[in-house]
C-alpha cells in the first residue's frame, strides 16, 4: 500500500494539489493520512476538506479545525491566526463543519497513532524537544507516532539510555520501519516553516517498509492572490513566500 501522510494543509488548494501529484507520481495512493489543520490560514477551507474526502482518508482534529468549528476558543491563537479562524468559521459550509467537527484527537491505525500535536497535549502541544520525545514515546501504545503542528519535517528514534533528539528530515530522506520505535512529523502541506517554502509531505510505503520525506513546489503566487481576494492578514499571505 502506499499512503500519503500529511499535515496542517491549511486551506491552501495549491499546495493541497502539488503534493498529491508528487505522491501519485510513483503509483496511485491508497489512503491519505492526515494529522489535523486541515483548514486555516489559508483561503479554500472547503475545497481542501473536499480534496481530502475524496480520498480514503484517516484524519484526526487539530487546533485550527476545532476552532473554525467553534469546539476551541481562540484566545490563545495570535492575532492573524484568530483573525483567519474567525473568516474560516464563516466560510465553512455545512458539509465541511459537520466533517470537521466529527474528527478524533487521536487515531491507532495498525502500528501507526496519529495526532495533531502530541498524546500528552493532542490539540496544542508543539513537539520538538527530546524532553517532548520521551514523555511522547512513555504514552505511545503503537510503534510508531505520526505527529503535526510544528509544520517542521522531523522523526526521532527511541532510545531507552538518553532522552532522543528530534532530527529535521531533508527532502527525500528514507525511513526504514524496523522494531525501532519512532516519532514521525511530515512537515506541513500548507504553510512550510523550516525556511523552505515548498510543501512538505511524507510517503508510507508498506510493500517496502519505508517512509519517505518529500517536498514539492507549488504556485505560491496563486495561493496568495486567494488569500487577498479574501481579505486574510498580510503577514500570513507573506510567510508562505519564506517558508517561515
Ligand atoms: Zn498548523
Amino acid at each position: 500500500m502506499r499512503i500519503a501522510i500529511v499535515s496542517d494543509i491549511h486551506a491552501n488548494l495549491a499546495a493541497f494539489r502539488s503534493v498529491l501529484a508528487g505522491a501519485e507520481a510513483g503509483g496511485s495512493l491508497d489512503a491519505l493520512w492526515c494529522l489535523g489543520d486541515t483548514v486555516g490560514y489559508g483561503p479554500q477551507p472547503n475545497e481542501c476538506v473536499e480534496m481530502l474526502r475524496s480520498y480514503k482518508n484517516v484524519t484526526v482534529a487539530g487546533n485550527h479545525d476545532l476552532a473554525s468549528c467553534g469546539k476551541m476558543p481562540t484566545d490563545d491563537f495570535n492575532g492573524a491566526a484568530a483573525t483567519a479562524a474567525e473568516w474560516t468559521a464563516k466560510e465553512l459550509s455545512d458539509s465541511s463543519r459537520d466533517y470537521l467537527t466529527e474528527l478524533p484527537l487521536v487515531i491507532e491505525e495498525g502500528a501507526f497513532t496519529l495526532v495533531h500535536g502530541s498524546l500528552r497535549w493532542p490539540e496544542w502541544e508543539y513537539l520538538l524537544s527530546s524532553e517532548q520525545a520521551q514523555a511522547q514515546f512513555e504514552l505511545q501504545k503503537t510503534r510508531f507516532s505520526l505527529v503535526g503542528h510544528t509544520h517542521l519535517p522531523a522523526m526521532c528514534r527511541e532510545d531507552i539510555a538518553s532522552p532522543p533528539p528530534l532530527r529535521p528530515a531533508e527532502d527525500g530522506a528514507r525511513v526504514e520501519l524496523t522494531e525501532e520505535r519512532m516519532i514521525i512529523n511530515p512537515g506541513g502541506v500548507g504553510q512550510p516553516r523550516d525556511g523552505d517554502p515548498r510543501a512538505a509531505y511524507a510517503l508510507y510505503d508498506s510493500d517496502s517498509a519505508t517512509i519517505t520525506f518529500s517536498r514539492v513546489e507549488y504556485d505560491i503566487p496563486e495561493t496568495q492572490a486567494a488569500m487577498q481576494q479574501a481579505g486574510l492578514p498580510a503577514w500570513l499571505i507573506e510567510r508562505l513566500a519564506y517558508g517561515k
